[in-house]
């Protein structure tokens, strides 16, 4: 356990360590103040506040000079800077970094997958995200990273982890790249509603803690055309009851019209991307409380980089249709009033930029505290989890800081200062 615990210990300085990575005698009491601390419920920025800090969650928050500091309380004060709950992205895939080459990085191995998911799970934790949920990755990869940052074996993020992505032959998640006689078959491709229903249970049966279902043709795929639905409405309701059934909540990959409104009435959770929605998709998304969620700053990336980085000139095409259409939806949603949550899809672009999308979210209709609440609060609510996404008496101790004020200056969230999550102190 102690060569366990070396190796966590190198990502920060020993000043920075608290009690959860560190010797066992040192205050297990943290007493955290900030210049401000943005309350992301209703946007108010509070002065001088004071947060004592017990193990893993946050005890009591008062005003610094009111709230009295713990006997043996480690204190921090962080000069000049605001703080708010940990980040959440609610949609990327650790196991990919997006200048391989693309084609070469069709054929990784599921032990390279993995080596990637530990290497940029600390990269995204360093970036302010304290949650992800990880839509799709072969073998069980990230499921065995999320249970090493779990045992404090590796940092990294809380991850929602969803084994592989359930598609139909030769749809989006399947593996379509192989010559046919090959035979490839990506793991997680499932044809009619029962067999729907077995790859959700085989999934969880080897730890998948959330579902992802590829409901239309995508970007990335070969041979898929990116509006067309794949999934038949009858086979989206079988992986949405039982995700459901089992307790978890299920997302659906969906560019396409139909296939949004297909997954939205199966019951899913939330779709992912939204390309192209009509006033009915939206209205039909707001109707059932369904959340959107939106990788509109990827676009940027694959079309100044896709090509140099060997993406096929026929992905980079399906690239350019959805772009702008998916802006558009976005901002059409924001409008409307639908549940919206943060989703990137980092491994399109770099791991650890995934704070560039907040400006964009700005930029294409949100206010600055509506991209903030989709990261936070919303989050934490798609997840179903009620101790994350707000700094509150009882809620786990996930908390960042940024030198200035996020409302006024968005993309002050593309440089985090400061990190906790857990009660550890990452960077300081
Ligand atoms: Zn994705």
């Amino acid at each position: 356990m102690d060569v366990l615990r070396l190796t966590c210990i190198s990502i920060a300085s020993v000043a920075l360590l608290t009690p959860s990575f560190a010797d066992d005698n040192l205050a297990a009491i943290q007493y955290l103040t900030a210049d401000a601390y943005l309350d992301v419920s209703n946007g108010k920025r509070i002065n001088n506040p004071a947060i004592i800090i017990a193990d893993n969650r946050i005890r009591d928050i008062g005003q610094q000079g009111e709230l009295a500091i713990p006997a043996g309380a480690n204190v921090i004060h962080l000069e000049g800077q605001t703080l708010l709950p940990g980040l959440m992205d609610m949609h990327v895939h650790l196991t990919g970094d997006a200048s391989d080459n693309f084609l070469e990085a069709q054929n990784y191995s599921i032990p390279r997958q993995t080596v990637k998911a530990v290497k940029n799970a600390e990269t995204t934790l360093m970036a302010g995200f304290t949650t992800v949920r990880n839509l799709g990755a072969d073998g069980y990869s990230v499921i065995a990273t999320r249970d090493g940052i779990d045992a404090d074996e590796i940092p990294g993020p809380r991850i929602w982890a969803a084994g592989h992505s359930v598609s139909i032959t030769g749809g989006h998640c399947d593996d379509n790249f192989s010559a046919p006689e090959k035979k490839s078959l990506a793991g997680g491709v499932a044809d009619g509603p029962w067999q729907v229903r077995a790859k959700v249970r085989e999934n969880i049966k080897y730890g998948a803690n959330t579902i992802k279902i590829c409901a239309t043709g995508g970007v990335f795929s070969k041979g898929t055309k990116v509006g067309v639905q794949q999934f038949s409405e009858e086979e989206l309701k079988a992986a949405a009851d039982e995700a459901h059934l089992r307790g978890l909540v299920i997302a659906a990959h969906a560019h396409g019209t139909s296939g949004i409104k297909a997954a939205i009435r199966a019951g899913i959770d939330s779709i992912e991307h939204c390309s192209f929605m009509d006033k009915e998709a939206i209205a039909l998304a707001v109707k059932h409380g369904t959340y959107l969620s939106c990788d509109i700053y990827n676009t940027e990336y694959t079309l100044a980089y896709g090509a140099a980085n060997g993406v096929p000139e026929a992905n980079i095409n399906k690239e350019k249709q959805v772009s702008q259409a998916q802006r558009d939806s976005f901002r059409a949603a924001v409008k409307a009033g639908a549940k919206m949550v943060f989703g990137s899809d980092a491994a399109i672009y770099p791991h650890g930029d995934n704070g560039k999308q907040f400006s964009r979210m700005v930029t294409f209709g949100m206010t600055p505290l509506q991209a903030i609440q989709a990261a936070t609060i919303n989050s934490a609510d798609l997840l179903k989890q009620t101790d994350i996404g707000q700094i509150k008496p009882g809620y786990l101790a996930d908390i960042i800081a940024v030198k200035g004020d996020p409302i006024a200056h968005i993309e002050l969230l593309e440089n985090v200062s400061f990190i906790m999550k857990d009660g550890v102190i990452y960077k300081q």
